[in-house]
């Protein structure tokens, strides 16, 4: 064999083996969907499966930090459209945010809710079923639909949310008994300070979005302000998402982090109807 073939022959089998490796490799490591669905901290877990398995939990920060802190909020997710939005805003911008999820979107979307959970926001419990009439109709009906959606988030993130938002706000449905039930249990809902009135009426516009929030922003703006913004990542809110880069720059620049609610943020609430 002359050199120039032994090493045309090497040269083969190194390509040989990039090829046949990369194919393997391609197969056993995919991207995308089919990688949620095989990565095993993603994978749906029984309670018995759970407990072997724990999947990989981000740590929410324990403690406020001071300053002005932004908590940007969106309920009514996730959404197979779009949820990934906000999600991609979120990471672009390096924030962290919350969401209240329902149980019956998040039964539809598991792989976006564990997605979303594994990319370090909170998750918070925004009852099953959304129907104010069910939900507020007695305190047990409200805690059957809520503990419903929170077997969902169990079975497939792990953990049984402690913070939780109200269906339509805590004002009027959720009266004194309700408050009582819920944190006898150990539960602290959130209201919110600053209303983005995406969910005013269908398809409100980007721009009327846009001007609310930053009239809100721009009034309650002060040293140490704690703002709570309620936004709506379910089906149809693509204007919440397009809405939310110019709502994040503004808080940079007046000076907010931006913080995830935990049990242990001090939580804004509405009064109590009497
Ligand atoms: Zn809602």
């Amino acid at each position: 064999m002359s050199i120039k073939q032994t090493i045309l022959l090497f040269i083969s089998v190194y390509l040989f083996i990039f090829i046949v490796g990369g194919i393997g490799y391609y197969y056993t490591h995919p991207t995308g969907s089919a990688a949620l669905s095989q990565n095993p901290a993603l994978v749906v877990l029984s309670h018995k499966e759970y407990q072997q398995h724990p999947p990989i939990k981000p740590a929410l920060p324990k403690k406020e930090p001071s300053g002005k802190i932004a908590y940007l909020t969106f309920d009514d997710g996730p959404d197979r459209y779009v949820t990934p939005l906000v999600l991609d805003t979120l990471k672009k911008e390096n924030i962290k945010a919350t969401f209240f999820v329902t149980g019956e979107a998040a039964s539809a979307n598991k792989d976006l809710l564990a997605k979303n959970y594994l990319a370090g926001n909170s998750i918070g419990n925004h009852t099953y079923s959304h129907n104010y009439r069910l939900l507020y109709k007695k305190p047990q009906s409200f805690w059957n639909d809520f503990k419903r959606a929170e077997d969902i988030i169990y079975q497939d993130i792990g953990i049984r949310p402690h913070i939780f938002r109200c269906p339509y706000g805590s004002y009027p449905g959720f009266t004194a008994p309700f408050r009582q039930m819920m944190g006898g249990k150990g539960y602290v809902f959130f209201d919110w300070d600053i209303d983005s009135t995406d969910s005013n009426r269908r398809n409100m516009s980007v721009s009327s979005i846009r001007t609310a929030t930053l009239t809100q922003i721009n009034r309650l703006d002060k040293q140490d302000a704690r703002l709570v913004i309620l936004f709506h990542d379910g089906g149809g809110h693509k204007n919440s998402a397009l809405a939310l880069p110019d709502v994040i720059h503004d808080l940079k620049k007046r000076g907010y982090a931006f913080g995830v609610l935990t049990p242990d943020v001090k939580p804004v609430q509405f009064k109590a109807k009497t």
